[in-house]
């Protein structure tokens, strides 16, 4: 997907989102991940991927698990220009995506998918073949998870699962314990109020 599909979905004169551009970053620099919470029609969190300059992204709505055996759906939307990592404010009523938008996690990632051979499969390739395997190192994740493609064409949708390692934990549930922004420690509803519509 391209960013145009980002833009043509947006009225940059009505909402604070960035417009982005094709600035990429530098190439030796790790990956960057991010995580935002969204109280739009349904709420959900935004799983957001560095790759070839854009960030993939997929909506899951329960967020986020650190126990193995939990699969969260996961469904694929369009790719978000790299600016919108730092994005976090309200989406104003009639707009695409309207309500409060959260940084819930971010930090860097590595790609660990591997071929037969053991040698590392390039993300979009990954994507393409339906399996993304990556090691998170955010503020609140971190270790293994991986995005596994179920059901293809309209049917598409993903399932984020949390690999089996030391940073599992079945107990943690940080979706619902940590709701706090990672850059502001700001919740959602804190957002809506302060930059909200009656704020
Ligand atoms: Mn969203």
């Amino acid at each position: 997907m391209s960013g145009s599909e980002y833009s043509g979905k947006r009225d940059f004169r009505r909402t604070p989102e960035p417009r982005g551009s094709a600035r990429r970053r530098g190439r030796s620099k790790q990956p960057i991940f991010v995580i935002q919470q969204h109280a739009a029609r349904s709420d959900h969190f935004d799983f957001r991927l560095e790759a070839d300059g854009a960030l993939k992204s997929w909506a899951v709505p329960k967020g986020p698990s650190t126990n193995p055996r939990d699969k969260r759906l996961a469904m694929p939307t369009e790719d978000h220009p790299m600016e919108y990592a730092d994005f976090e404010g309200v989406i104003p009523k009639g707009e695409y995506g309207a309500g409060p938008v959260i940084v819930w996690d971010r930090g860097t990632y590595e790609n660990t998918t591997t071929d037969r051979e053991g040698r590392e499969v390039p993300v979009a390739e990954a994507l393409d073949d339906g399996e993304l395997k990556v090691r998170l190192h955010g503020e609140k994740l971190t270790g293994g998870y991986v995005l596994v493609r179920t059901g293809g064409g309209d049917r598409e949708r993903w399932l984020l699962i949390k690999a089996r390692d030391d940073e599992a934990d079945a107990r943690r549930r940080p979706a619902r314990t940590q709701p706090e922004s990672v850059i502001s420690g700001r919740t959602l509803k804190q957002v809506e109020a302060e930059e909200g519509e009656a704020g």
